[in-house]
């Protein structure tokens, strides 16, 4: 940690990386909340410089607010200055976001960011600068913004043992599934409402390819089961395949669709315990409490051996719900700056072994057109039952253009079966296409 003298310890020096939609919203609650924070903290939290990419660039929530002298477009110097303590990284994106939280770490300034990408691909080199310098590394806003969800797993319940972390955690995946919901509207045309509203971005894939998600559910299942997780461990399937026809049919049975984060421990048929983490569209009982999540709010469920079930429910972003967690990790790791010291880091003792999809038992909602005539049903009921699928509803919806509509929910069945039989299914001469295979889940809560 830079060794600083008594007269400047009554200040923490912040460098703010980014001035963006998050960043400038930090900045003003560093300005507007100085008096507050600097009682939290034992010290003033003073800006020293705020990095960005274009000094000209319009300034949000900040502008009027920040002094432009403050500005640079140098934030590798910025990182290293010795007059800063803690460094705020809300840039984005693995680079330079990973080099400049290195070259800070390693300098000894504790670093606060809401990067979900960079953490979910790379946090073990950055714990390792951070233990290294015995700072501190925070990144509560990373997952699900304004909810703090981060520290309740790595604190509140680090004396429980976590068994199931299951939320919504994309607002805007949320907010086109709530739509496509509540309106029937088609997701083509749901996706262009989300975007022209300001709820999805022009180019959409992160979120609707399920791959933000995903990010953040690997950030998730590494702390709740204290083992490494990455993005690339997370089996991901997004919503672009989801149809209004699918959202009415769940509906008729009980069901809406969402975008699920699922991290949960799995025990194998060797009796060994993996972590199962994935994100897939699923169809979740009305009743279920994250059913009654919509629109671009986020929850969490976390589910532990003594405490039971806990729920968090919350702005998932935006400028001032995300700069609300981030200014909690900065209280927090200047408070640690004032007491000179460093809370643990990464906790990985545990190094359960990933399961694959394949091995993860689910119930499925199976969708497909088929030829109407006599023998059809019959013919892919033998199909399931050869893999073993055991089927427990079947739905003939009339006939619709070019055959009839069967749907099939089957018990719990492993992916690897289901995948084997939907493909014999296709195959059938009487099976025009199988349109949606989607998962249950909750269905025993
Ligand atoms: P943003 O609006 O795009 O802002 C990014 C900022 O970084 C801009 O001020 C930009 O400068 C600056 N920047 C980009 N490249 C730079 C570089 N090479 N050097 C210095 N500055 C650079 O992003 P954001 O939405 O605030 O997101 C910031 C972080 O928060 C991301 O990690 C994001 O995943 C996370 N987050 C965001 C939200 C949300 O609701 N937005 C929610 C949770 C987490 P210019 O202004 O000059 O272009």
């Amino acid at each position: 940690m830079a060794n600083k003298s008594d007269e400047t310890r009554r200040e923490i020096g912040v460098g703010l990386l980014g001035l963006g939609t998050v960043g400038s919203e930090v900045a003003r609650v560093l300005i507007e909340d100085a008096e507050e924070l600097a009682a939290r903290v034992g010290a003033k939290l003073v800006l020293r410089g705020v990095a960005v990419r274009n000094l000209d660039a319009a300034r949000g929530a900040s502008a009027g607010l920040v002094d432009p002298a403050l500005l640079t477009t140098e934030a590798a110097e910025l990182v290293e200055r010795d007059d800063v303590d803690v460094v705020v990284e809300l840039i984005g994106g693995i680079n330079p976001a990973k080099e400049l939280i290195r070259q800070a770490l390693r300098a000894g300034k504790s670093v606060v960011s809401a990067n979900k990408a960079l953490f979910a691909a790379h946090s073990a080199k950055l714990f390792e600068a951070a233990q290294k310098a015995k700072v501190d590394l925070f990144f509560e806003a990373a997952v699900a913004g304004a909810i703090p969800v981060i520290r309740p797993l790595r604190q509140s319940l680090a004396g429980d043992r976590v068994t199931t972390v299951a939320g919504i955690v994309n607002g805007t995946t949320n907010f086109i599934l709530s739509a496509m919901d509540s309106e029937g509207d088609d997701y083509a045309d749901v996706l262009r409402q989300a975007q022209e509203l300001g709820y999805a971005e022009a180019d959409p894939t992160a979120d609707v390819g399920g791959h933000d998600a995903a990010a953040k559910t690997a950030i998730l299942a590494s702390i709740a089961f204290h083992t490494r997780v990455t993005a690339s461990d997370v089996h991901v399937e997004g919503i672009t395949e989801i149809t209004a026809a699918d959202v009415e049919s769940a509906k008729q049975l009980g069901y809406t669709i969402k975008l699920l984060s699922l991290s949960e421990r799995v025990v194998g048929e060797d009796g060994k315990e993996r972590v199962s983490a994935r994100v897939y569209p699923a169809l979740v009982p009305r009743s279920h409490p994250l059913a009654s999540v919509n629109g671009a709010y986020n929850a969490v469920v976390v589910e532990a051996v003594n405490a039971g079930r806990l729920m968090f429910y919350g702005q998932g972003a935006g400028g001032a719900p995300t700069a609300s967690s981030v200014a909690g990790d900065l209280v927090a790791a200047a408070r640690n700056v004032v007491l000179g010291r460093a809370v643990a880091s990464e906790s990985t003792y545990a190094k359960l072994p990933i399961a694959s999809i394949g091995d993860v038992a689910a119930r499925y909602f199976v969708r497909m057109r088929v030829d109407d005539r006599p023998g059809v049903l019959s013919s892919v009921a033998s199909v399931f039952a050869k893999r073993d699928v055991s089927i427990a509803t079947v739905l003939q919806k009339g006939v619709i253009e070019g055959g009839a509509e069967i749907i099939i929910i089957t018990h719990s069945a492993l992916g690897s079966a289901l995948a084997e039989t939907v493909r014999e299914v296709e195959d059938l001469p009487a099976v025009v296409e199988v349109e949606s295979v989607l998962r249950l889940e909750f269905e025993n809560d």
